[in-house]
């Protein structure tokens, strides 16, 4: 057979299709791994990590749930008292508290304590972990303390609660390299939102934790941001009774129990170690329980 003419048609095709579909599938695939969103992914960079709970009903912790830290207790009660009645104190001319800082070791509380005066007060509650902020694209951590403060203030009163906030306010200047510029820029937003919100009718008060207040910077605990310190220590023995107390009501207790006795010999738990023995109590017993029912299974 003679050889077919190729036709400018035919030619057309094979040279322009390929590419157009090698190009289609590209950017299917591209699309699909920014989030669908397209531009909508990228801007989410800036939008904050903070977790927002509005208390209701059923998730609401409140002061009873928190044992053994009585005077913490007594003096977040005022800060309840502030986000309630805020004309109050306004109606006298005093200044409502910005900051408080809750200083204490891992697991005594500190955040449940914080939820609690979210409960107790009936205001949505914030929170984000100070590492959260430090994260590594330059310049978004300062929009993201900008965007968090901008979303507290729409829905004042309310709690801002920062965990670990030495990890973001440490001295500057300080560490190796002569300290982190991003950390730094982070902190200085911080301190801007701080002075920059008036806290008249509509108050937005920031907890924040940490375990070593001595490496914060000076220009946190100035007058006007985190200028309280509230202390959240280990419980005493009657401290880690209650805790004890409060979390056995949740599991099925064996007749017996001196809880009296048990609250002496774990002293220096921290309140979170108590629930947490309830709970590997609880475990145990479980498997216990098996093991006998499946000690029966097999003598019958
Ligand atoms: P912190 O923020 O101080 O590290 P958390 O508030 O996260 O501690 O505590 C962790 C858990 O331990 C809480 O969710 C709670 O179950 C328990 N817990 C800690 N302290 C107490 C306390 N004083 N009373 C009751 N439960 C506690």
């Amino acid at each position: 057979a003679p050889p077919t003419k190729p036709n400018i048609f035919t030619t057309f095709l094979s040279w322009v299709v390929p590419p157009l579909i090698f190009i289609l599938v590209l950017q299917f695939f591209a699309r699909r791994s920014m989030g669908g969103g397209g531009a909508q992914g990228a801007l989410s960079f800036t939008k904050s990590k903070a977790k927002v709970y509005v208390p209701d009903d059923e998730s609401k912790v409140t002061f009873d749930d928190v044992a053994g830290v009585d005077e913490a207790k007594d003096e977040l009660t005022e800060i309840v008292d502030f986000l309630k009645k805020p004309q109050r104190y306004t109606d006298i001319g005093a200044r409502i508290p910005k900051g408080v800082l809750l200083v204490g070791p891992p697991g005594t509380g500190k955040t449940l304590l914080s939820k609690a005066v979210a409960g107790e007060a009936e205001v949505p509650f914030f929170i984000i972990s100070g590492s959260e902020f430090v994260e590594l694209f330059v310049g978004v951590e300062a929009s993201r303390v900008r965007y968090l403060f901008k979303k507290a203030k729409d829905k004042s009163p309310c709690i801002i609660f920062i965990d670990e906030i030495d990890s973001v306010g440490r001295q500057r200047g300080t560490g190796i390299g002569g300290g982190n510029d991003e950390r730094e820029q982070t902190l200085n937003q911080l301190l801007t939102e701080m002075d920059g919100f008036a806290s008249t009718e509509k108050p937005v008060i920031v907890l924040a934790a940490t375990n070593q207040p001595e490496v914060l910077d000076a220009a946190l605990l100035r007058p006007g941001r985190f200028d309280r310190q509230v202390l959240v220590d280990r419980p005493d023995l009657s401290g880690r009774k209650t805790i004890l107390e409060i979390y056995v009501k949740k599991i099925r207790l064996a007749s017996g129990v001196d809880l009296e006795q048990i609250a002496q010999a774990a002293s220096g738990f921290a309140g979170a170690d108590l629930a947490n023995m309830v709970n590997e109590a609880a475990l145990l017993a479980a498997r216990g329980k098996r093991t006998q029912v499946e000690q029966r299974d097999l003598n019958e």
